[in-house]
Order: structure tokens, then sequence, then C-alpha cells
């Protein structure tokens, strides 16, 4: 039987495990007295990523298993105003700057833009986003805009449908596309678009990327990351960004175009002597762990500081047990100062998070 990664990380402040309750103060041994997400290696944690869901309408090989994530019961999800109070710590008390929804798919919350109107609310004038697969996007994405999302990120690895097929799974890349048409049609542009890295895509990457450019689109490689629930990522098997710039390059002249800010986790590189850009994040080849300003909220409410570490701290005990905010943004800050410094994969005693990616919030 084929072993697969969906289970609770390691830490006891877990739902359901003994975590924080209100009244208890959080150790955070020698942390200097600093409003903001600190970490010992002096990185300051701005980018808020909250999953709002574990499930998905796609199974793509690299994050889900075949069957899906295991259902989170319904009342261990974050309700849409915890959300929202959550943010509204994090910007105001806590220094982050931007806020992005994720999952698994953040669309299969039927209230979506309840979460966003509500986190609008709570954090005026912050920039909230959301990545997606795209799904259903055309019919929903009025009331999201209305409800105050600012920014849509799609993924999209391939525009051929027999590979999307393969890929993810499920034959629904006109259900996608249609979905990147709506964002753009509803005035979210320059439209952004990510694209795992991968062996069985390689060679469609080029027309991914023509199309792109052709339709305005924004498009970022990702390298893959060993964060499937199936456990079948390998080294030697991944594409390393290097070997995707050989292939486009094939086809387009690409000019090194250095990154938007020394946080951003994409290389920007001219396509054709721009103003195109294709962007590659070099996750694994070329980690920018030093530079990472993230932190993260699971949808069952726990901050994960880092994608790579298990340990995790229940926020969602608090809430629900009466904590005043204050108290809330004291354990937030002591997640973050343990963050760890790297995702150490290249260390020989490397084990992938015990959570994969759709059960994190990628
Ligand atoms: N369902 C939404 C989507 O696909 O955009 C949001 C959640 S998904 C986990 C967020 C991002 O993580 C997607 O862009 C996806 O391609 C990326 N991702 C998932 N698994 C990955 C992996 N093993 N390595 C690198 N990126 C991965
Ligand atoms: Fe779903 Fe996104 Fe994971 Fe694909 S990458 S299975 S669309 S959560």
């Amino acid at each position: 039987m084929t072993a697969v990664n969906l289970g609770l990380p390691r830490s006891s402040a877990l739902p359901g495990g003994p975590g924080p309750r209100a009244g208890a103060l959080p150790d955070a041994g020698d942390r200097p007295d600093h409003p903001g997400l600190v970490d010992r290696f002096g990185r300051v944690a701005r980018d808020l990523r909250v999953s709002v869901t574990e499930k998905c309408s796609l199974r793509c090989t690299y994050c889900m298993p075949a069957e899906g994530l295991p259902a989170i019961p319904r009342d261990e999800l974050l309700t849409a105003s915890e959300i929202a109070r959550l943010v509204g710590i994090g910007v105001r008390d806590l220094g982050v700057r931007e806020v992005r929804f994720t999952g698994g798919e953040p669309l299969m919350r039927a209230d979506l833009a309840e979460i966003i109107g509500l986190s609008a609310a709570a954090a005026p004038g912050v920039d909230l986003s959301i990545t997606t697969n795209g799904i259903g996007l055309d019919h929903r994405i009025g009331a999201l805009v209305e409800a105050g999302l600012t920014r849509v990120n799609v993924s999209l690895d391939t525009v051929d449908r027999a590979h999307f097929a393969e890929l993810t799974r499920r034959d629904r890349l006109p259900a996608v596309l249609a979905g990147i048409r709506a964002a753009h049609d509803a005035g979210l542009s320059p439209l952004k678009l990510n694209a795992v890295m991968m062996r069985q895509t390689l060679a469609d990457a080029p027309d991914l990327l023509g199309w792109a450019v052709d339709n305005g689109f924004l498009l970022r490689f990702i390298e893959q990351m060993p964060l499937d629930a199936d456990h079948a990522w390998v080294r030697d098997n991944m594409v390393p960004a290097a070997e995707l710039l050989e292939v486009l390059g094939n086809r387009f002249e690409l000019t090194e175009a250095g990154r938007d800010d020394p946080s951003a986790p994409a290389e920007e590189w001219l396509v054709d002597g721009g103003p195109a850009t294709v962007g590659i994040i070099a996750s694994v080849t070329r980690s920018f762990c030093a530079a990472c300003d993230r932190t993260r909220i699971t949808a069952e409410g726990t901050v994960r500081s880092c994608l790579f570490g298990d340990d995790e701290t229940d926020l969602r005990g608090l809430l629900r047990s009466g904590a005043p905010d204050a108290e809330i943004a004291r354990w937030w800050r002591a997640a973050m100062w343990g963050k760890q410094k790297g995702h150490g994969i290249d260390s020989a005693a490397f084990a992938p998070p015990v959570r994969s990616m759709g059960a994190i919030g990628g």
C-alpha cells in the first residue's frame, strides 16, 4: 500500500491537542521586543498565506493523492469571521502587508466572497488575493471583486489538454481557461499564472509561455518541491530552473532582468527583448529561504512559519476560548520567532514535511 502524506504535524499545539488557551503566555525565549513577525535569522514576515480549505476540484500529481485529502471536519475549519479576525490582527498588529487566500482550492469554499469581504473590513486597504486553479472562477469573479479581491494568481502547467488531464487527473483545461479569461476581463490584470516545472510537461513550456505572452499574462515557472502527498518527488527527476531556461531558450531570447525586490522569489527574464517577461522560481536549486517573508495559517487555524516545518501553533483554540487580539498576536509572534532557517532539501537528513502542499496552503 502506498503511504499517503495526509496527517497532522508533530507539534502539541494543535487543533484537538493541548494547544494554547486564552490566558496562557507563550515562551519566546530570547525574542526581542518587536511588534512584527521577526525570526531569529533576521527575517520579517509581511506576506500572509491563509488556507481556507483542503478540498480541491483537481488532483495535481505533485500535490494531492488521487483520492483527495481526507475531509477536515466542518467544526475544525476556521469560519469566515475567524479568518477575518486573524487577517485583522496580522495587518493591524503584526505588520502584514498582503494577504493571499489559498488551499486546497479556495473556490471550493462557498463563502469565499464573505471571507474576502470580512477580511477587507477587518484590514481596510490591504491587498487581498487568491491563488486558484481557476475552475468556476468565471461564475464567481464578479462577487469576489465586489467583496474586495484585488488580485488573482491562476495555476496552469500546460495548454495541452491531454497533458493537463494527465497531470491534474481531471480533464478540466477548458474550465481553467474560462476562469483565466473571466479574471482578465474583470480587470484583474496583469493576470499572473503559476506553472510547476514537471518532466512530463517540460516540452510544453515554450507553448505555454508563447500563449501567456500573446494574451498579456505574466507567467512564472516554479521548481517542483517535495510537497506531494504521494512522496513521489525525486531530486534526480525534478526539472531544475537551468534546464527549463535551456528549453525556453530554444524558442525565445531570454535576458536576465533580476528580481522585482530582494524578497521576491521569482527571477525575471525579458522575453525576446521585452516588455514581456517570464519569472522563474528556483525554490529548490536556488533557495530564497534567506529572504523569506511568509507566514501561513492553515485551514484549521494553525500558524505555520515555514512550508517545510511541521511545528505549528494553534490559534483556533485561542480564538474559540476567548483570547483577546493581543494574546493571539503574542502567540503568532512566538511561532514566527521559532521559524527554521531553510527548507534543508539538500541536507542528507531531509525528510519531507508531514503535511502536503494542498494541506498546508501553497
Ligand atoms: N488550488 C490552488 C492552485 O492550484 O492554485 C491553490 C493551492 S495550490 C497548493 C498553490 C500553488 O502551489 C499552486 O500554484 C501549485 O501549482 C503549487 N504547488 C502545489 N504543489 C507543489 C509542489 N510540490 N511544488 C511546487 N509548487 C506546488
Ligand atoms: Fe488542487 Fe492546487 Fe493542489 Fe492542484 S495544486 S491539486 S489545484 S490544491
